[in-house]
């Protein structure tokens, strides 16, 4: 299956110059939806995983149905402000923009093995705080899977160390 055939590009989206992946079209499409999960699970299955971190909102859509294939839990890493309980939390900056993550303090035990899973690696900002945030609980980051990765931004080199899979490379 070409995965890059249900993902639609908008120029200049939310900004000029930024060309917006938009992962919806391929999420509308159960049989495209279900195989793109399938495939990143496959690629991972063998890493002894304990529970899935994905960064809101569109790590949801990509964590959540993995954790669930995978058997395993799903962290949500949300932003400043919305988790109701202890939290501990990282700055972080975008290909647009800056903000604030979050993650439950209870949410990984020290020791326990965590896959990140986001919609697209870009330049790495969001995965690197993600990173660290996994870390301050003493989580351990065994990778990390992406539907897209834009390479050209090499967020690659902002998760030395950090086995990478995505699907789709553009
Ligand atoms: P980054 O922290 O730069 O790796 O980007 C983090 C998030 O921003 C990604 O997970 C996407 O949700 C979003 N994002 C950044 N650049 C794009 C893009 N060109 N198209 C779609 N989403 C993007």
């Amino acid at each position: 299956m070409n995965f890059k055939d249900y993902i639609r590009v908008i120029p200049d989206f939310p900004q000029p110059g930024i060309r917006f992946k938009d992962i919806t079209t391929l999420i509308n499409n159960g049989e495209v939806y279900r195989a793109a999960i399938e495939a990143i699970s496959r690629e991972v299955a063998d890493k002894k995983i304990d529970l899935i971190a994905g960064p809101e909102a569109r790590g949801f859509i990509i964590g959540a149905p993995l954790a669930v294939t995978l058997g395993v839990g799903f962290v949500p890493i949300r932003k400043s402000g919305k988790l109701p309980g202890e939290v501990v939390e990282a700055s972080y900056a975008l290909e647009y923009g800056k903000d604030k993550l979050a993650v439950h303090k209870d949410a990984i035990k020290p020791g326990q093995r965590i896959l990140i899973a986001d919609d697209l690696l870009a330049t790495g900002g969001t995965i690197a705080t993600t990173i660290d945030l996994i870390r301050q609980l003493g989580g351990e980051v065994v990778g990390s899977a992406f539907l897209i990765e834009l390479g050209y931004l090499d967020g690659r080199s902002k998760l030395e160390g950090i086995d990478i899979f995505s699907l789709i490379t553009y």
